[in-house]
C-alpha cells in the first residue's frame, strides 16, 4: 500500500519505466468517496483498477477525476477510467478543448489519443470538492490550460507538470516538452506564494515535508 500521506496514495505500477516515474494519486474525501487526479498512459487503467482491488475501494467509490493537462501520459486511461468509475470528469476550459481535440493540440508533447469530453470545465480559482477541498489553479506555459490542484488547509499542491521532481529539488519541465517556457515561468512563481508543505509532481518527486523551500529556491532564480 503507497499511502504516502493521510489518505493521499500513488497508485502502483503506472510507471512507463523505472527511470521515469508517473505518479496518478488517490485521494481519500470526506465521507468515504474518493478522487482521482490524472489518469496515466494507454492501458495503465489494468493498474490503477488492481491498486483499487488491493486496497479494497470500489471502482465506483471514485466520484471525481481531475485532469492537470492533455498530454497522453495524464488522460491516456481517462475514457476507461471515467466508464469503470462513472466518476464526474474536471479540467481547465481551455484544456478541455484539447482533451476534446477540437481543435487538435499542436504544442510539444503527446496530444490525447482519442476525444474526450469532460463533464465540467474550471477556471482559474474554482474550488472542487473533493479530498477536503481542492483549488484549481490555471497554471498555464507546461500547456495553455494546465492546472495544479491546492489543498490549502493540508497545503498540498498537486502540481502536474508545471514542477518536476528531482530528489529534493523540483524544476521546471524541460522545455523540449514546454508549449511556452517564460509562461511557465510566471506560473511557478505565481505558486511559490502559496504556503506548500507537500508538492505531489507528477514525474519525479514527491516531496513530502517542507516543500515550499524547493520550491522558492527554483523561482528565486527565474
Ligand atoms: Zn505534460
Amino acid at each position: 500500500m503507497v499511502e504516502i500521506l493521510p489518505g493521499v496514495h500513488q497508485v502502483e505500477g503506472v510507471d512507463p519505466s523505472p527511470e521515469f516515474s508517473t505518479h496518478v494519486y488517490l485521494l481519500k474525501d470526506r465521507g468515504g468517496t474518493w478522487t482521482l487526479i490524472d489518469t496515466g498512459l494507454p492501458g495503465t487503467h489494468q493498474a490503477t483498477l488492481a491498486y483499487l482491488a488491493k486496497i479494497k475501494v470500489e471502482p465506483t467509490s471514485i466520484k471525481k477525476i481531475l485532469i492537470t493537462h492533455l498530454h497522453l501520459d495524464h488522460t491516456g486511461s481517462l475514457k476507461v477510467l471515467a466508464e469503470k468509475t462513472k466518476a464526474r470528469t474536471f479540467a481547465h476550459w481551455i484544456e478541455a478543448a484539447y482533451i476534446a481535440c477540437h481543435p487538435a493540440y499542436d504544442g510539444p508533447g503527446s496530444p490525447p489519443s482519442e476525444p474526450f469530453t469532460v463533464d465540467e470545465v474550471l477556471k482559474d480559482g474554482d474550488t472542487v470538492d473533493a479530498a477536503g477541498g481542492l483549488i484549481a489553479y490555471h497554471t498555464p506555459g507546461h500547456t495553455p490550460g494546465h492546472v495544479a490542484y491546492y489543498q490549502a488547509e493540508r497545503k498540498l499542491l498537486f502540481s502536474g507538470d508545471l514542477f518536476f521532481g528531482e530528489g529534493e529539488k523540483v524544476i521546471l519541465t524541460v522545455p523540449d516538452f514546454t508549449h511556452h517556457t517564460p509562461t511557465a515561468q510566471i506560473s511557478a512563481r505565481r505558486m511559490s506564494q502559496l504556503s506548500i508543505d507537500s508538492l505531489l509532481t507528477y514525474h519525479g518527486g514527491p516531496i513530502l515535508k517542507n516543500a515550499g523551500h524547493a520550491v522558492r529556491a527554483l523561482t528565486q532564480k527565474l
